[in-house]
């Protein structure tokens, strides 16, 4: 694997090609797809429902094979992944399931056990410890999903539609959290969303994608007045131009 030449560069995708095979037929999803990503960079990829966005995390995280193009990954990059569902077991306490991925790693230690008890108790969930996942709310699910993910200290945090199962306020609550985590741990992160406000309210770049077979429509460096959390970005006096460019993006493409 290249090494990447620029500084703080963590990411390089040029000319990524992923066509599926089913039985009958063959499934162009991605056309031609080149984007950068540098260290602590936050990344939303938005686009059509079906036009590959999920497909581009599932080759940067090997579940599928690519068909053309390059991915370089810097050296000794380790992933995280968090999906639209928290993945909690249901028979583990809160605790247990935020210590899984240790566990399952053979990596739980003193240390590590007391990182991942200071996120629960910042994040409101030091007194469900010993509750079980069917006792919390789905916002606080994530959170607890989103903590056992930050645990294995990745450097590359995927997100799939991370909040899409969420009613409005829990995901607007939520992607504060999600947001204030990422950026407090130095983690860089890559998510795929349909919601265009969640993109730009927490986004230092948005990638628009057109229709399947997917290429780049436009890539927005997000730029804010004044740029706070997620939900005080959403009043912030540049939102709305960014809103309108990526939401006439998308329009011309139905
Ligand atoms: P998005 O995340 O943008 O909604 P996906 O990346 O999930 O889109 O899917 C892109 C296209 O590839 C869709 O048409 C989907 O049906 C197809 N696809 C995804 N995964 C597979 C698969 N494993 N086998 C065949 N087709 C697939």
């Amino acid at each position: 694997m290249k090494s990447l030449s620029i500084k703080n560069k963590v990411l390089e995708i040029e000319h990524l090609q992923k066509n599926y095979q089913d039985p009958k037929d063959e499934i162009k999803a991605l056309s031609d797809i080149s984007f950068n990503v540098f260290e602590k960079e936050f990344v939303s990829i938005v686009g059509p429902s079906g036009c590959g966005k999920s497909t581009i995390l599932s080759i940067l995280s090997f579940l599928e094979d690519k068909s053309c193009g390059t991915v370089h990954l810097k050296d000794n990059t380790k992933l995280g992944y968090m999906l639209q569902s928290d993945c909690l077991f249901p028979w583990k306490t809160i605790l247990e399931n935020a210590l899984l991925g240790l566990e399952i790693t053979n990596s739980l230690t003193e240390d590590k056990k007391k990182y991942v008890l200071d996120l629960l108790h910042t994040y409101g969930l030091s007194e469900f410890l010993n509750k079980y996942p069917d006792s919390l709310s789905g916002g606080m699910r994530q959170r607890v999903a989103l903590i056992r993910t930050l645990a294995l200290k990745p450097d590359i945090l995927l997100l799939d539609e991370p909040m899409s199962a969420l009613d409005y306020q829990s995901k607007l609550l939520i992607s504060n959290d999600i947001y204030k985590m990422i950026k407090d741990e130095g983690i860089t992160a890559i998510m795929v969303t349909h919601d265009l406000a969640e993109a730009i309210s927490m986004s230092d770049k948005v990638i628009v994608l057109s229709k399947r077979p997917a290429v780049i429509k436009n890539i927005y460096e997000i730029k804010l007045k004044n740029k706070k959390t997620p939900v005080e970005n959403r009043k912030d006096e540049y939102f709305d131009k960014y809103y309108d460019l990526i939401w006439s993006d998308l329009d011309e493409l139905y």
